[in-house]
């Protein structure tokens, strides 16, 4: 084999990306993981889930301390230093995780290519920058992931309207922050520049935030928002963005009729798009969906035999969980291992306070589609644990089968519902019935208990919540 052929070429270096690379070097295969950025770790390290997370767990410092109150501590007004919030995500967080991959990759002996990658044919990639020549694959993994789509209607020339790559980049805190879309991405955004201290305005085009969620794991999220934005005007339509010098001047046509407001920045957050395109797919067999989604089967192959897909560019839901065991399957099955995408719960979480995570059946799409089930619910007013940190605002439901109170999804509203999940993840993989749960001991005082006294309401009656049987 020549410098240039590899077992496997790997497009795209983030979540789905380098496990997949990771997992077909454990495998023993020679492997090339190639990405246009120099930095490894793909939208999820450097412009995602990581420096939004880390965001959001500055805003929870900034809530936290304002409503320490109730348990008699005072703190001032906090001093925010924008350019030491800047440098501790660009340095001590996704510096260090990027590096962090850059050493695996190494230890394992993948070879890294920066460059961008496009197919020349189902067996030769053409690398161009700062590395130009060819390669050859006996198999290539797509997961070139996907960017923020942004309508034409709301493109115009001026760095104040914001994608959210650059609201991470936190230009200024403005003091009138206008959120144009009620998806995890524009209410996490949201979150963080609120507590920061810009006065925001939430505006979703649907009936409903969170399109998809439970409507009662919505609540509690939405009562809590309404208090800390400006507003949150749903069935509003952005009509157009005008750029003018005291702010972008926008036409919203909502229930209040048409009005124009002005605002300091706009942040455009209404979906992703797959970066499917300009990959040389032409060239292949390859197969797109009308959304532009590569088309795979169960082991995530393409129609072209040597080319695999996963991630982002293979379809919903995009989140990077579900890229990285997409990934893992990809590369066993590369490696000849049985391996296929069969998963009955990927887990979702909304980052927010409360959090909002869920996994499995939701209640709606179970009633849906006519399917017979049981909802077991525990709201988190009778939670001790919940009680102690003042957070009361949650609730914790099952979806089970109305029959065997079989487990088939898990929602949760409240602090820390995305740590909680995981509970649920794996009840639903396991075929848990409510009984499991119930009569699985959970530490007190914990939020996790609340799953297990939503389960124990299956058969009769939380230990802490009594209803009265007529
Ligand atoms: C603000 C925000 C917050 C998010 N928060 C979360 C979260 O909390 N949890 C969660 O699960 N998900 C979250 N996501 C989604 C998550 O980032 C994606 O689902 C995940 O990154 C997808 O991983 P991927 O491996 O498919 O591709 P990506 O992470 O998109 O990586 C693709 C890589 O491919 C490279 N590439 C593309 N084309 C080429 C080419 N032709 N040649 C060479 N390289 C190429 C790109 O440079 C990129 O590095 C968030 C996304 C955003 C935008």
């Amino acid at each position: 084999m020549t410098d240039t052929q590899y077992d496997v070429a790997v497009i795209g270096a983030g979540p789905g990306g380098y496990a997949a690379a990771f997992q077909a070097a454990d495998l023993g295969l020679r492997t090339a993981l190639i990405d246009q950025d120099p930095q490894l770790g793909g939208v999820c390290l450097l412009r995602g889930c990581i420096p939004s997370k880390a965001l959001l767990h500055a805003a929870r410092l900034i809530t936290d301390a304002e409503e320490a109150q109730v348990f008699g501590i005072q703190f001032g007004k906090p001093q925010l230093d924008l350019a030491a919030l800047r440098q501790r995500i660009k340095t001590a967080i996704i510096g260090k995780l990027t590096k962090g991959v850059q050493t695996l990759a190494s230890s394992r002996k993948v070879d890294v290519i920066h460059a961008r990658a496009t197919l020349k044919n189902a067996t030769t990639l053409t690398l161009s920058g700062s590395e130009s020549r060819e390669l050859s694959f006996a198999h290539a993994i797509l997961a070139t992931g996907s960017r923020p789509s942004i309508p034409a209607s709301l493109k115009i020339d001026d760095p104040r309207v914001m994608d959210s790559t650059s609201a991470l980049e936190l230009p200024d805190i403005p003091t009138r922050l206008l959120v144009i879309g009620g998806g995890y991405i524009g209410l996490e955004l949201g979150t963080v520049y609120q507590a920061l201290g810009s006065e925001v305005t939430l505006v979703e085009a649907l009936p409903r935030l969170l399109t998809g969620v439970d409507s009662d794991l919505v609540r509690p999220l939405q009562q809590r928002m309404q208090r800390r934005f400006k507003a949150i005007r749903l069935d509003t339509k952005v009509e157009k963005l005008e750029a003018r010098k005291d702010g972008i001047a926008v036409s919203l046509t909502g229930q209040a009729g048409n009005t124009t407001e002005v605002f300091d920045r706009v942040l455009v957050a209404v979906g992703r798009r797959p970066n499917s395109e300009q990959l040389g797919l032409e060239q292949t067999k390859v197969a797109i969906s009308p959304q532009g989604f590569v088309q795979v089967d169960h082991q995530r192959r393409t129609a072209e035999p040597t080319i695999f897909a996963i991630g982002d560019v293979a379809g919903e839901p995009m989140l990077a969980h579900k890229a990285t065991h997409e990934g893992l399957i990809a590369a066993r099955v590369i490696a000849g291992r049985q391996a296929a995408f069969d998963v009955a719960a990927i887990p979702a979480v909304v980052f927010t306070d409360p959090e909002i995570a869920w996994c499995g059946l939701t209640e709606e799409a179970a009633k849906a589609s006519g399917q017979a089930v049981t909802v077991a619910r525990f709201p988190w007013a009778a939670s001790g644990r919940a009680t102690t940190l003042g957070r009361n605002d949650g609730v914790t439901k099952l979806v089970l089968d109305a029959e065997y109170g079989r487990i088939l999804g898990v929602g949760i509203c409240g602090v820390g519902a995305g740590e909680l999940i995981s509970e649920g993840v794996l009840a639903v993989e396991m075929g848990a019935v409510a009984e499991d749960m119930a009569g699985s001991i959970h530490p007190h005082p914990t939020l996790s208990e609340t799953l297990m006294e939503a389960a124990e309401s299956f058969h009769g009656q939380p230990t802490h919540i009594y209803t009265s049987k007529r």
